[in-house]
């Protein structure tokens, strides 16, 4: 099915159920919780007699200020709702999964599609996120969906966290022809913006820590391990320990680059960030029990050994990209 084709019979499922839940990826980002509040709000504006419940099992700080989500429903409601999963690429990342439980389910994502699910899945991998499709959804009904301020934000916050602040390859015209419109909905971006970048003074020095003992490869691999000690020393929540990532994505040279993030006392497992440009990185991942995007992919190792050796693969790679290629910074 065309991809019109599968928004209307989206659309066309949501007004045949009275009942309608959604849920999003576990560790929620920013395309995550943004998407799904933001069809929850078009939901909720467009049809008031229906009940729409968004329905995870776990939080995200860093997106606190857009606001709760919803306590926990009974079990028994999920049998006869229609249950709509955004921006999780496997029915085993969602956050709660309890979704399979709904009636029927809808898959609404930007992610590869690796291993497919729901009865109506409406997939575009190249689009920049999940948000961009909730507007696109927004945008192609608009004569019968309706869109506030509040929900606009939702959706345009996921729209600018997903995208780098519209800087990736996967933004296209229309992913700022769609942003504008969202735009015009009288979005207060200073308070956005102050919400999504403003640095407390100790991630700070948590940064200058970080630009003082990160490592590089000798083909330009840098990356970083925020053990447990370092987490204490700087009072990081594990979300704040995990953006150390964002923090190594400018340097000249380092088409790749990594951060590993130990999780909680008695759990041995290390998360790994995987980033890049110019340069894939999710079939590395893949090799590490992860997965991702070209550019954006995550993975897990369980001892010093295994990092090391995932470092070692990824300077590998660097050193055969950068022999093959011109033109890379
Ligand atoms: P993260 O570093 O956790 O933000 O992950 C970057 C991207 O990689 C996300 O958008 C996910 O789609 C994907 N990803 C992360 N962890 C995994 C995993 N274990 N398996 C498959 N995909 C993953």
């Amino acid at each position: 099915m065309k991809n019109y084709e599968l928004m209307k019979s989206i659309l066309e499922k949501i007004k045949s159920y009275q009942r309608i839940i959604i849920f999003r990826h576990y560790r929620p980002d920013g395309d995550a919780v943004g998407s799904t509040k933001g069809l929850q709000r078009i939901l909720q504006l467009s049809f008031p007699e229906k009940e729409i419940y968004l329905q995870n099992s776990d939080f995200c700080d860093y997106m606190a200020f857009l606001g709760k989500e919803d306590e926990p429903i009974d079990e028994s409601l999920y049998e006869s709702a229609l249950g709509i999963v955004v921006d999780t690429g496997t029915a085993d990342r969602a956050s709660n999964k309890k979704f399979s439980l709904c009636k029927e389910i809808i898959k609404i994502d930007h992610h590869i599609d690796i291993k497919p699910y729901g009865d109506i899945s409406w997939v575009e991998e190249e689009r920049s996120s999940s948000c961009e499709m909730i507007a696109k959804f927004y945008d192609s009904f608009k004569d019968e969906l309706v869109l506030d301020k509040e929900g606009a934000t939702y959706i345009y916050t996921g729209m600018v966290t997903d995208s780098g602040r519209f800087r990736y390859h996967s933004v296209s015209g229309e992913t700022l022809r769609l942003a504008g419109m969202l735009l015009d909905f009288g979005i207060d971006t200073d308070t956005l913006y102050a919400n999504l970048y403003l640095d407390e003074y100790n991630a700070l020095k948590f940064k200058a820590y970080v630009y003082n003992n990160m490592k590089m490869t000798d083909n330009g691999v840098v990356y970083i391990y925020v053990d447990r000690r370092m987490q204490k020393r700087f009072g990081l929540t594990s979300e704040q320990a995990s953006n150390v990532i964002s923090s190594l994505d400018s340097i000249r040279g380092s088409l790749i680059w990594l951060a590993f993030i130990d999780g909680k006392k008695g759990d041995n497992a290390i998360r790994v960030r995987l980033r890049s440009r110019f340069v894939t990185v999710n079939t590395l991942a893949e090799k590490y029990s992860g997965g991702g995007h070209d550019c954006a992919a995550g993975a897990t190792v369980h001892s010093k050994k295994e990092m090391k050796a995932l470092i070692a693969d990824a300077d590998a790679r660097l050193a055969k990209y950068k022999s093959e290629n011109e033109g890379w910074l």
